[in-house]
């Protein structure tokens, strides 16, 4: 298993009245995820998904004679498969009793699953003999040889299917668990995403080892729809997507403007702390840049057009190195210089499909919490080192305390000398190694342009989210011809290193909203304190205390008096996800005094008004914030385990 699980140290010490108030608790109890494999961390589960694609495919064609197949690759969680309906239908729902029925005969009849290896010209006469043209053209984009032709069933007799495929897959379809495999929608998609060519169904479906892990995978996802960020997005008022506008640009209400700029802030700081300089670049900029770079060649899809600008082409920004690189080059460095750590939320757009946008986890414009690190090859270990400490600290600041992480090495096509792989490889290895944390290793599956570290959070219901990556580039400083002089007077390439820890402000933050389930931690809450008036007599005193509150940073909202009583005043600031409360009653007015309700615990007590405002500042500020995702039951006096 490739898990590092960070503990943050908890101060037993607090008192219990801070406890309450930083704890998180929703309305609902935490949930225990269930622990289930991913195609990363389990190969045989892989060969399960593949294998379930292609009996899929076996018994929609043996049903349907009008579908022709084309691709069927796994994906997190199942496969899928696209089938072209010759005759201008489309697979429905409604067709998935029958097709996994045909399904488990096939699984039940136990074939033999098996390998062949023909020519190029062999391929292609048998795919025309079956009439296959997707096939064709799949085969045309194979470019080595030979190509490898899967088989179900003995050949030549009645039960037998193939495709051409690289594998790997179980042996017999007896080795496919029916009762852990499930159909689950159908949905129409371009062949190779082109809205040209042809429209295909394509068939979504899960499989598992044992229907232990489907009913766990189904639970997930239930939890998920309960979570979803477009959801609890709308109804917390935190942001919308306009259609008027675009799709998958995104637009910040205040609430979620509050938050995302409370992470924003935090980001700088830790980011300050850490030796970081912050940076501001434009958002549009020459095309030549690009050019330059490398991106204009290899990413050019991902990219808007260019515009006009006094007959020079302008084109606004898909990722923010080159900028970094020009501003690098704008002086000259000395080794004394280095390392140069430039930090940036750097809006960048790119051209997403429409078929392929999905609320904040993809999107056209989105903000990376970039950074690049220019440094002496000797430097290297103790800045990754760097990276993967504020990685750490900013990560479990939001309570992602549990990592899949991935060390991928030289791919086969590369640039720079062996030496140089070598001695980054050694030093990211060296890097993991001093945080003591297990990784995985992708042999090959670095970029052209250096090996790299990408780290997966787990959620509050088990799954997982690739976020933050550091990358080691050879590239960029060449192409940019990025310089400094050495202690001997000669002239030398410095380390690129690109990072980032989110990822994307925005996908991080629908992240975190499905994470918390829009229970965000106490630090971040749009509205931390709603004052609930139980009478209008009170109602100026519950003014007073929200300029209190207001002054010293709370941000705080007080209910109309007389509008609503107090059972409802409550019931709506809880359906609001408002973390505390503060009741104030004739009672309290007299005594100076408020009365405090944490959501999802109920009433934690009567405080003096400065008292609790002091009381509260310290619990917003307090790192037990680390705990809000439900490692600790709030309801116990003791945590759950020891620190
Ligand atoms: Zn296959
Ligand atoms: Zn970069």
């Amino acid at each position: 298993m490739l898990r590092a699980v960070s503990r943050p140290m908890r101060d037993l010490a607090r008192p219990r009245s801070l406890r309450l108030f930083s704890a998180v608790a929703g309305s609902e109890p935490a949930v225990k995820p269930e622990v289930i494999p991913t195609n990363d961390n389990d190969p045989e589960l892989l060969k399960i998904r593949h294998s379930t694609a292609h009996v899929m495919a076996m018994a929609v064609q043996s049903l349907y004679p009008e579908a022709q197949v084309t691709i069927g690759p796994w994906i997190d969680n199942g496969f899928y498969y696209d089938f072209f309906m010759t005759n201008n239908t489309a697979l429905q729902s409604e067709d998935f009793k029958k097709i996994k029925k045909q399904m488990d005969k096939i699984i039940s009849k136990n074939l033999p699953i098996t390998r062949e290896e023909v020519s190029r010209e062999e391929a292609k006469r048998r795919i025309k003999l079956i009439n296959e043209p997707f096939k064709l053209e799949i085969l045309e984009s194979i470019k080595t040889e030979p190509i490898t032709i899967y088989h179900i069933g003995e050949q030549n007799s009645e039960d037998t299917w193939w495709d051409l495929c690289a594998g790997p897959h179980v042996e017999s379809t007896g080795a496919l668990p029916k009762k852990a495999i499930e159909l689950q929608s159908v949905a129409g998609a371009y062949w190779r995403g082109d809205e040209k060519r042809e429209m295909l169904s394509r068939i979504y479906a899960t499989a598992w080892h044992d229907p232990g892990q489907l009913k766990a995978y189904k639970k997930r996802i239930e939890e998920a729809k309960k979570r979803d960020h477009r959801v609890l997005g709308k109804k917390l008022d935190l942001f919308s997507i306009q259609e008027d506008a675009g799709g998958g640009l995104v637009f910040w209400h205040p609430k979620g403007s509050k938050i995302r700029s409370n992470i924003e802030d935090f980001w700088k700081d830790a980011h300050r702390r850490n030796g970081y300089d912050i940076v501001y670049t434009p958002h549009i900029a020459n095309v030549d840049l690009w050019k330059t770079s490398g991106h204009f060649d290899f990413y050019k899809e991902g990219m808007f057009d260019q515009m006009d600008v006094e007959g020079q082409e302008y084109q606004i920004k898909p990722m923010n190195c080159p900028f970094h690189c020009v501003m690098y080059k704008d002086e000259l460095r000395s080794y004394r210089d280095l390392p140069i750590r430039w930090g940036e939320l750097g809006t960048v757009y790119r051209y997403e499909r429409s078929g392929t946008l999905h609320g904040l986890m993809r999107v056209r414009g989105f903000t990376q919490d970039d950074a690049h690190i220019f440094c002496l090859p000797d430097q290297l270990t103790d800045e990754i080192v760097g990276v993967l400490d504020l990685t750490e600290e900013i990560l479990s600041k939001f309570g992602f305390t549990d990592y899949d992480i991935m060390l991928s090495t030289r791919p086969e096509k590369s640039v720079g000398s062996d030496k140089i792989w070598d001695d980054a490889t050694a030093a990211l290895r060296g890097a993991l190694e001093r945080k003591n944390w297990d990784y995985g290793i992708d042999e090959g599956g670095g970029a052209f342009y250096g090996p790299k570290i990408d780290l997966k959070i787990r959620d509050a219901i088990g799954r997982t989210w690739q976020c933050s990556t550091v990358q080691c580039d050879f590239n960029l400083p060449d192409r940019f011809d990025l310089t400094y002089k050495s202690s001997e007077g000669t002239t030398e390439r410095p380390i690129m290193v690109h990072r980032a820890i989110f990822g994307s402000i925005e996908r991080f933050f629908g992240i975190l909203v499905e994470n918390c389930a829009g229970d965000f931690p106490l630090w971040l809450a749009p509205v931390q304190l709603k004052i609930c008036p139980v009478t209008e007599s009170v109602e100026d005193y519950c003014h007073e205390i929200k300029a209190k509150a207001a002054k010293a940073g709370i941000r705080v909202e007080v209910n109309r008096a007389g509008v609503d009583r107090l059972p409802k005043q409550v019931r709506n600031a809880e359906k609001g996800k408002i973390p505390i409360m503060a009741i104030v009653g004739v009672k309290e007015m007299d005594s100076g005094e408020v009365t405090i309700r944490r959501k999802g615990i109920g009433d934690i007590g009567s405080f003096s008004v400065d008292d609790f405002i002091a009381n509260m500042l310290e619990s917003i500020d307090s790192t037990k914030e680390y705990e809000y995702e439900g490692r600790m039951d709030p309801k116990k006096e003791t945590p759950e385990e020891a620190p």
